[in-house]
């Protein structure tokens, strides 16, 4: 294991009806709330009026920022960060899915850092300024999946210089103050993004078990723990949306699996989520989905290279049995299970299904290219376990058509 240190200060307020505490939860930290959310979802479902009328009882008032995209975009958060600034905002609301979650970080960050928003996100090559304030962030989730609520990370997509680059900030200010997690919320998640959740709350542990150091039983044994309990109850939240009993767990191993506390000690890098962004920048696929096409291939083509570790998921996560049969061939089996597992819950498993059209050669190696200008190491390869060349990440795509 690896030297460590650890630090999560969010504060997790979880269970069925907490959104009744929101208000109690944002009044320590400010007066006049951005409340940011999506596209309609939360409106739809009444969250939203709940919020806004809890909030006003207890005295915050409320400032509405919405129509956050689906993989959000840069100029939105500096939207958001300006009508925060106008309106002198001292806390800030995010209610939905990762996607206005992770928006409602960076505008925290963006009201009070100097220069352009631009310069605290993730680049090859440029070191980024990272942000030393943040107004305080409250985030209220409506889907289980990024665990963006608990940690200190933000994907967002750079839109405005002409391309379209989905990269990342991690910073301690970005932690939220509080985590309001009210799993009521996610029972009107349709079964297609209640699917793609699952698949990147998987996918946010196998890149540790797969990608990280060797020697971590317990954290390893985390990880199993994560996959088994969606793999439990994923496909109950999935054929019934208002099982809350299934919403519920699903929706805590969606905070455990990326709140870090799995991750110490490893040396956590996420390949495949890097492959993926290229995908959901460029065509808006939700980014579960892309995972699922993504992690898959990515197994085949690493299980090559570290059979030992891919012949262990087979037999802890599907239960197959090791005799007479090699490390790689064990492998080769547990990620066909895993195939199966992500098809019967309705995940997309090959390119083909994402509905981005006819795929070239061309394409392909445009795409791993655009991968390697968000990150690289100093041999021009993509970090994880084997780190990637660029013909590596045109063989992973390869193998997912
Ligand atoms: P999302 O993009 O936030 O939302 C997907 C869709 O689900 C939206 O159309 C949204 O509609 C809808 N939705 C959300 N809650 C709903 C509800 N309760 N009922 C009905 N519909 C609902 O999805 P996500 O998977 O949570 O977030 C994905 C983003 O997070 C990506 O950009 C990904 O790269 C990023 N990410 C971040 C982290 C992290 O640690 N920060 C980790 C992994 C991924 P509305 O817009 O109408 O609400
Ligand atoms: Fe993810």
């Amino acid at each position: 294991m690896m030297k460590f240190g650890f630090y999560n200060p969010t504060r997790l307020i979880f269970g069925a009806g907490s959104l009744a505490q929101l208000e109690k939860a944002v009044r320590p930290y400010g007066k006049k709330a951005l409340l940011v959310i999506g596209g309609g979802s939360v409106k739809k479902s009444g969250a939203f009026d709940q919020a806004v009328a809890s909030l006003k009882a207890a005295g915050v008032s409320v400032v509405e920022f919405s129509g956050v995209e689906p993989n959000p975009r840069l100029s939105t958060v500096v939207r958001a960060a300006e009508l925060a600034k106008k309106e002198a905002c001292d806390v800030v609301i995010g209610m939905g899915g990762g996607s206005v979650m992770d928006t409602s970080k960076v505008i925290a960050a963006s009201v009070l850092y100097e220069g352009h928003p631009r310069d605290m996100l993730v680049r090859a090559g440029k070191v980024p300024r990272l942000p030393e304030r943040a107004l305080p962030i409250i985030t209220v989730p409506t889907l289980a999946a990024t665990g963006s609520e608990m940690n200190n990370g933000a994907v967002i997509t750079i839109d405005d210089e002409g391309e379209k680059l989905k990269t990342f900030v991690k910073a301690e200010v970005l932690y939220p103050r509080v985590a309001v997690v009210d799993p009521e919320l996610t029972v009107t998640v349709p079964k297609n993004h209640t699917a793609f959740g699952v698949c990147d709350i998987i996918t946010h542990v196998t890149e540790g078990y797969f990608n990280g150091i060797d020697g971590t039983p317990l954290q390893d044994r985390f990880a199993e723990g994560v996959i088994l309990t969606v793999l439990e109850w994923g496909p109950k939240a999935v054929r019934d949306g208002s099982d809350l009993e299934a919403r519920t767990q699903v929706q805590w191993a969606s905070i455990v699996a990326l709140n870090g506390w799995v991750q110490v000690g490893t040396n956590y890098i996420a390949p495949v989520h890097m492959i993926e962004h290229t995908l959901s920048a460029l065509y808006d696929i939700p980014h579960g989905a892309g995972l699922a096409v993504v992690n898959l291939a990515w197994m085949r083509f690493a299980a090559r290279f570290r059979p030992d570790r891919f012949a262990k998921f087979a037999q802890h996560i599907f239960g197959l049995a090791a005799t007479g049969k090699d490390d790689l061939s064990l492998a080769m089996e547990g990620i066909d299970r895993f195939e199966e597992f992500l098809r019967s819950i309705g995940c997309p498993t090959r390119l083909s299904e994402l509905g981005i059209g006819e795929i070239t050669k061309e394409m392909l190696f445009g795409y791993a290219e655009e991968t390697l200008k968000v990150l690289r190491d100093e041999e021009g390869r993509l970090p994880g376990r084997p780190p990637l060349r660029k013909e590596d990440i045109v063989e992973i795509l390869r193998m997912a058509m």
